[in-house]
């Protein structure tokens, strides 16, 4: 399908939404975005798998990234996308899955490439693949693994909902498996046994705030007292604490019990203070908030860039089946960071 670039982002958000792509299956909207960007001249693309890479080389003293992930959570019966007007402001909406999350966003970045061939910094559009599954398949991971020459830059921006209003920072997040092993036995003759799915029900589990069950699993057999339960958990905490601390704090909390850390990532800190970060928050106005969630900015600070949050969705709706994004957010964004990218 091809992707119309002059179109308004709000009609470009509507066309992209309108190609589903959930993770792992964003084949298509990745050769529209490849084929899209290669027709402008001022970029140089490159392809890795489902991540598109596009670049000014314009010889500038400073270098920004636009980030965004072009992949989904399932579709929920919300797709093709939808005009509606907000009931009470008569401001129309765009309603559809990955409308907020983060496809406006995606959109602002295309226009954005397409639309501002000489900007005063040089800018390196980044579009990948599977930021919506388990943290080892995640695109911008694997360029920065594979590719990291590609990710250089002074300050990233990442496109991922938030009201258009900059989010400094992320929480980390860390999954941990822990068991219970209890003794098997017969069901009929429960009381011989002891039920490992019992176990973490007692004393000495303590929930923390931003501590939570996520899974469990456990059983043998319809008449099997199990000796086994495994109780997933997910850990959210503030980026002050690196992961050592995190898996320190998890352990502690399940003392006596047998933890092992399965999946992670660290928190960022804002970095608002310095760089080309300033003339951002200059350039598109308004206070900046602490970020509560894990999002790609920590891959950012791990490769040494600070990055943010910043793009027209609405993060309480990601992922749910109502998921819409407001219209105008969409244009504002694009117009602000427009701004930034062409005034000195
Ligand atoms: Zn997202």
């Amino acid at each position: 399908m091809e992707l119309d670039l002059s179109a308004d982002a709000a009609a470009l958000t509507a066309n992209i939404v309108d190609v589903p792509s959930v993770s792992g299956a964003e084949d298509q909207l990745a050769g529209s975005i490849e084929a899209a960007l290669r027709a402008l001249p001022h970029l140089s693309v490159h392809r890795e798998g489902n991540c598109i890479v596009a670049r000014t080389d314009l010889g500038r003293a400073q270098r920004v990234v636009l980030a965004g992930h072009i992949d989904t959570v399932p579709v929920a019966g919300n797709l093709p996308s939808r005009v509606q007007p907000d009931p009470a402001s008569g401001e129309d909406r765009l309603y559809g899955c990955g409308t907020s999350d983060m496809k406006s966003g995606v959109a602002v970045q295309l226009r954005l490439a397409a639309g501002v061939p000489e900007p005063v910094r040089d800018v390196t559009y980044v579009f990948y693949d599977c930021e919506e599954i388990e943290a080892e398949r995640n695109g911008l991971g694997r360029l920065s693994r594979k590719s990291p020459e590609l990710l250089g830059g002074d300050f990233a921006v990442l496109m991922e909902p938030s009201g258009c209003e900059i989010e400094g920072g992320c929480q980390g997040t860390m999954r941990a498996e822990v068991t219970a092993t209890g003794r098997r036995a017969h069901s009929a003759r429960s009381w011989m046994g002891r039920n490992a799915i019992h176990e973490p029900a007692v004393d000495g589990l303590r929930y923390h705030e931003g501590l939570n069950a996520v899974g469990i699993t456990g059983g043998v057999a319809g008449n099997v007292i199990p000796d086994r339960c495994v109780v997933t958990v997910n850990y959210r905490f503030a980026p002050d604490r690196d992961v050592a601390a995190a898996e320190q704090h998890v352990r502690d909390v399940f003392d006596g019990w047998d933890v092992a850390i399965v999946d992670f990532a660290p928190g960022a800190r804002p970095g608002l203070d310095q760089g080309p970060a300033v003339s951002f928050a200059t350039a598109v106005g308004g206070a900046a908030r602490a970020k509560l969630g894990w999002t790609d900015v920590a891959r950012f600070a791990e490769l040494g860039i600070p990055a943010v949050n910043y793009g027209p969705g609405i993060s309480e709706l990601a992922h749910t089946q109502d998921e819409y994004v407001e219209i105008p957010k969409i244009l504002a964004c694009e117009e602000r960071m427009r701004g930034w990218l062409t005034s000195p």
